[in-house]
């Protein structure tokens, strides 16, 4: 099969899907729907969102995205004309096209998804996506998260190892000192779930955006803390005066204060090749290896259980050569064409 300039990812991230269809960017004046895998920042904003609005186009997701988004955007997402709620499994069908979603197992609500376009062809993007999904789309090109390529095989220890280790750690210090937990959205609401500690600890230190996804995943039955109160307020002065020991939980290092007090873990993606999943810096300051994004092996496992004729590896998100890297492994070890984003001219239209 030749080299496609009908399927892609451009140079501001956006994916896309034959003439109809883009995804998590911006929405072209020839598209009729852009739909937006999962509610992470790099993949969908309120201007995006907005912007679709304006130009009079639908928007689709999921509703767990939805809601998730509705936490921080202003745009609205409760009742717009434009707005498409469309669940995993179902289909939603338009003239010369059809787009369906699956579950991505990255974080509530993500999504892989599928345009089924009557001149192109099957053309999925699996968004990011995690190590455990039970279904994969049918796609005859598939254009592929590069967050990590297939290399890392050697870690001695698994996701669920880092977890129950980060969980006993936290548990062990959460009586003699405060503790800071900083984890990307999504990861940080599943480590607060496997800690479910809410009984003695009722209530931590947070911001909107924290308290706003803590709900949310709340609402889908996962365990999270009883209240937040938002840093910087008031509420949390006397909170500080009630217990001598707090928990804080942010979505970005650059939410906690410079030096902060307490110990403070860091659950970032690095280290996941790491003889141990736990690297301390300081007693104080904890490194830990836990990702919500497939790696090595399971990567391959995707893209053999998708089985497309083409693979087209995103390096707008990640760095080129993690893309280089996968492209090349993919041909090697499943021996699926493949290509890096940027090595496909996508046709002006
Ligand atoms: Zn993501």
């Amino acid at each position: 099969m030749k080299k496609p300039d009908f399927v892609g990812c451009k140079e501001d991230g956006t994916i896309v899907l034959g003439n109809h269809v883009s995804s998590d960017g911006k929405v072209e004046e020839h598209n009729k729907a852009i739909v937006f895998s999962h509610a992470h920042e790099d993949h969908v904003t309120n201007n995006s969102i907005a912007d679709a609005y304006l130009k009079d186009k639908k928007v689709v997701m999921t509703d767990d995205t939805r809601k998730l988004c509705a936490t921080t955007m202003l745009c609205n997402l409760v009742s717009d004309y434009n707005l498409e709620i469309l669940e995993h499994g179902k289909e939603l069908e338009f003239d010369d096209f059809s787009i369906e979603l699956l579950e991505a197992g990255h974080i509530l609500g993500s999504s892989q998804i599928l345009v089924n376009d009557k001149k192109y062809g099957k053309l999925g993007y699996s968004g990011d996506i995690g190590e455990n999904i039970n279904s994969f789309i049918d796609a005859d090109i598939l254009v592929l998260d590069s967050t990590y390529s297939g290399e890392h095989t050697n870690r001695k220890w698994t996701m669920q190892d880092s977890m129950s280790q980060l969980v006993e750690d936290i548990k062990k210090h959460i009586d003699q000192d405060d503790i800071n937990i900083v984890a990307d959205p999504g990861l940080l609401e599943l480590i607060l779930h496997e800690l479910n500690i809410w009984n003695r600890v009722p209530v931590v230190i947070g911001d909107k955006k924290e308290a706003g996804w803590s709900q949310v995943y709340k609402e889908k039955h996962y365990e999270q803390p009883n209240a937040y109160v938002l840093k910087g307020s008031d509420d949390e002065r006397e909170l500080k005066i009630q217990n001598q020991f707090n928990i804080t939980v942010a979505h970005n290092r650059s939410k906690l204060d410079e030096n902060p007090k307490g110990i403070t873990y860091i659950a970032k993606n690095f280290g996941i090749e790491n003889e141990e999943p736990i690297n301390e810096v300081s007693e104080k300051f904890k490194l830990v290896g836990l990702s919500c994004h497939a790696t090595g092996k399971s990567i391959l496992n995707y893209v053999e259980k998708v089985s497309p004729d083409i693979v087209i590896t995103d390096s707008s998100r990640t760095n080129t050569e993690n893309a280089k890297k996968l492209a090349k492994i993919v041909q090697q070890e499943a021996g699926i064409q493949s290509f890096t984003s940027d090595e496909i001219k996508l046709k002006k239209i």
